[in-house]
């Protein structure tokens, strides 16, 4: 497996790749590999010839008030997790190296879906998201770029964008992957106390009685969303952010459960903010 640095070998290895028959895979990471990034790449693997994984830390998506100083950084470990689960090369550029010309003024905005739930909390989170996507689908071209469906509102976002601007990207969905209590896997849960892991599966937990509800025939969106909100409030180290339940294209709230939706929650727990979703309604 290569490590590279610099864009511009990244689109000269895409290239080359596909130059030889090669479909090529593009796997996006802030690194800090664990299991769910293991399952994006091993997925990519499985129906790419060509995987490359990107481990950025991208400054534009954190908030003044966030932990980008903070994020875990630990590249050793990332090319190790990269290398077992099938990854061709690894590119890991500086801020330099992916934007030469100093951090990008071109912003990349996707309107109505990013304005609620997370971007709600997090302004401007997902106008970074979207910027350093564009750049990295842009340097790699034709692929298949693979998101977790753990951060479902960028899935979301990421589809619309490569559906905006027609960029030449099939954009792969992947499950989340759980502990076994159910905590959604996050590079951020290594910030967790002892006693804060232990609260930390009330998401999950929250997101199961709403499903649980649904299964019993609760079919309205306000009630679905407070059922999630009390079982989240109940737990005393966590603070509910949200607690809704949108459609799951244009991220609206539905009133009524229909078809599918998708339950979505954010909560503090101690100092680390955890995000989780399910979806509803689908067969
Ligand atoms: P991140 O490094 O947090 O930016 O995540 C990179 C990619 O891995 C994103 O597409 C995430 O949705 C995905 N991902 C993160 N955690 C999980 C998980 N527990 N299960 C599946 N995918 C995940």
């Amino acid at each position: 497996m290569d490590l590279i640095h610099q864009r511009d070998r990244l689109r000269k290895e895409m290239n080359h790749a596909r130059a030889g028959g090669d479909v090529v895979g593009l796997v996006p990471t802030m690194g800090a590999l664990h299991e769910g990034h293991a399952s994006l790449i091993r997925k990519a693997a499985s129906e790419c010839d060509t995987v490359a994984v990107s481990v950025f830390v991208n400054p534009l998506q954190f908030g003044p008030l966030e932990d980008l100083a903070s994020y875990p950084r630990c590249l050793d470990a990332d090319l190790a997790v990269a290398a077992r689960a099938g990854a061709s090369l690894v590119f890991a550029p500086t801020i330099e190296n992916l934007w030469p010309a100093g951090l990008p003024v071109t912003v990349v905005a996707v309107g109505a879906v990013t304005s609620t739930l997370e971007g709600g909390s997090r302004p401007g989170h997902f106008d970074g998201v979207a910027t350093v996507v564009a750049t990295l689908l842009g340097l790699a071209g034709t692929c298949r770029a693979y998101f977790g469906e753990k951060d479902f509102q960028q899935l979301v976002v990421v589809r619309r964008l490569v559906e905006d601007l027609g960029l030449a990207a099939e954009v792969a969905a992947c499950p989340t992957v759980r502990e076994i209590d159910g905590l959604a896997l996050s590079s951020r849960n290594a910030f967790l106390s002892a006693s804060e892991r232990r609260a930390a599966p009330v998401l999950s937990q929250a997101l199961a009685a709403a499903r649980n509800a649904y299964a019993s025939g609760e079919r309205a969106g306000e009630v679905i969303g407070r059922i999630m909100a009390l079982v989240i409030e109940a737990e005393t180290s966590a603070h509910l952010d949200y607690a809704e339940v949108v459609d799951p294209v244009s991220l609206v709230p539905v009133d009524r459960v229909v078809s599918e939706a998708r339950l979505m929650v954010a909560a503090r727990v101690g100092a680390v903010r955890l995000i989780d979703n399910m979806a509803v309604g689908s067969s």
